[in-house]
């Protein structure tokens, strides 16, 4: 069975292009019954953190990436990467290189002002035998070096079809440095030899590591995964995806509101497309049934934040209304609107209520704002519903008394009910249903916008109803 990876630095937060790719593996080893592995590329110990380790964790289990397996973190595989070093220098595919950082540093800076390009000439490469042996013995720092082979290194990506490199534009690459840590390619290629993986999914940028790394899978005797390549993010301005564009980590948009399910969606369609004509809007168990490598696209995916609210709504308002309800539970409640018991004890009224609202809802978090009037009876008024609404407060006034006596008998109370007793009412006091019906939604919610006020008069019951039309008069 297919086996693929994420394999995340831990050098900060778990953001979209990342989630991207984890979700693109995820997705992938489900629809192939393959395995989903976990890798923390924790071998940079200056710039990684468990603060990081952490928030990437939590970011994938938000989005429901669970993973197989134990989690690998790289640095615990520190003593399989020397040993894999060494291999190479026992076969002869690497060379020891007593240069130091400095000479290189150097001659790099001398190829640069003579108008070239740095390649490393191979003097170490061309050390006698017993010179090597004598500054082994002498204690000489030196590094690993691939000893990169003439011709050509290619591939068949999954997404960009064949990717051919010179070998000789391909530096004799360090694998390991003289304190005997690994380079990142030796360490990626150790590790995914090590963990069988069969198709290495990952960014656009990770192209020019690619060569490198078959090079090494080949040095080492181990089969070739497949390859492939995703396209990078960009904002909508055409430029690479950057905190410029706004929110860039994953664990802002949980916080913004927005659904795991619409952020896999969102996230599923940069860069892949099931192909004709297709509903933008999918659970995840239609993006796992629509998923291939054939529907991985070459072109840049555009992040649009408006689109992930469009998203947003369109979940919230097809998905289950009992997962509704149960999303909603811990903003409301955290909110400060209502309690976990009360609920309990209301859920028809509950369900009824996020039916009506949810509809008109993009994030949760308007979902919650716009719920207030319905939980509690202390909400303020909106000053412009106020101002347009209640231009004529006398006039107002006096409308709403007369919807107040008309609804205090009103058998029985709901909307069927309600409706033409309003247009009845409207017309006998010589005003359009608007005019009677505004200033009285804003006195039922504090708004000019809500549900259909009959729905909303019907949620609240008479008793509520009559009370937020006394408070509006008095
Ligand atoms: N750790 C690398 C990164 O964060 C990913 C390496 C890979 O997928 O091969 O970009």
């Amino acid at each position: 069975a297919p086996r693929l990876r994420f394999a995340p630095s831990p050098t900060g937060y778990l953001h979209v292009g990342g989630a991207r790719t984890a979700l693109f593996n995820w997705l992938l080893a489900r629809k192939l019954g393959g395995q989903f592995l976990l890798r923390v590329e924790d071998t940079d110990k200056a710039r990684s953190t468990d603060d990081s380790t952490r928030a990437i964790f939590e970011g994938m289990r938000w989005l429901g990436l669970d993973w197989d397996e134990e989690v690998v973190f790289q640095g615990a595989n520190l003593e399989r990467h020397r040993a894999d070093a060494q291999k190479l220098l026992d076969a002869g595919k690497v060379y020891r290189c007593f240069c130091t950082t400095e000479e290189i540093a150097q001659r790099r800076a001398a190829a640069e002002a003579a108008g070239g390009a740095f390649a490393y000439d191979r003097r170490c490469d061309k050390l006698p035998q017993d010179e090597i042996a004598r500054r082994v013995a002498a204690g000489t720092p030196f590094v690993l070096r691939f000893r990169v082979p003439d011709g050509d290194t290619a591939w068949e990506d999954l997404v960009h079809g064949r990717i051919s490199f010179p070998n000789k534009d391909i530096d004799d690459f360090v694998i390991l440095r003289s304190d005997a840590t690994p380079i990142y390619n030796h360490a990626v290629v150790s590790d995914d030899i090590a963990m069988r993986i069969t198709l290495v999914m990952r960014g656009d940028d990770h192209i020019s590591n690619t060569p490198k790394q078959i090079l090494l899978y080949q040095a080492l005797g181990a089969p070739l995964p497949q390859f492939a390549h995703l396209p990078m993010i960009h904002g909508t301005d055409g430029k690479k995806l950057s905190k410029r564009h706004g929110a860039t980590a994953v664990g802002d948009y949980q916080h913004k509101g927005i659904l795991p399910q619409a952020m896999v969606n969102f996230l599923a369609l940069l860069g892949w497309s099931p192909g004709g004509d297709f509903d933008e809007v999918m659970t995840l168990e239609q993006l796992i049934e629509g998923f291939s490598a054939d529907g991985l696209l070459k072109k840049a995916a555009v992040f649009d934040p408006a689109k992930l609210e469009w998203m947003n709504g369109q979940h919230l308002a097809k998905m289950p209304i009992a997962e509704a309800a149960a999303l909603l539970r811990g903003p409301l409640v955290a909110a400060g609107l209502t309690t976990d018991a009360w609920l309990d004890a209301n859920t028809a009224w509950y369900h009824k209520l996020l039916e009506l609202l949810r509809v008109r809802a993009r994030l949760t978090d308007e979902l919650v704002a716009q719920s207030t009037p319905y939980f509690t009876d202390d909400f303020a008024y909106e000053a412009d519903a106020v101002a347009k609404q209640w231009k004529d407060p006398a006039a107002a006034q006096a409308l709403l008394e007369a919807c107040g006596e008309t609804l205090r008998s009103l058998e029985p109370f709901d909307e069927a009910t309600m409706e033409p007793a309003m247009r009845q009412l409207a017309e006998a006091k010589g005003v359009g249903a608007g005019k009677l019906l505004q200033p009285l939604r804003v006195a039922l919610v504090g708004s000019a916008a809500s549900p259909g006020i009959f729905e909303v008069m019907a949620l609240l019951g008479r008793e509520r109803t009559l009370a937020r039309v006394t408070r509006a008069v008095t």
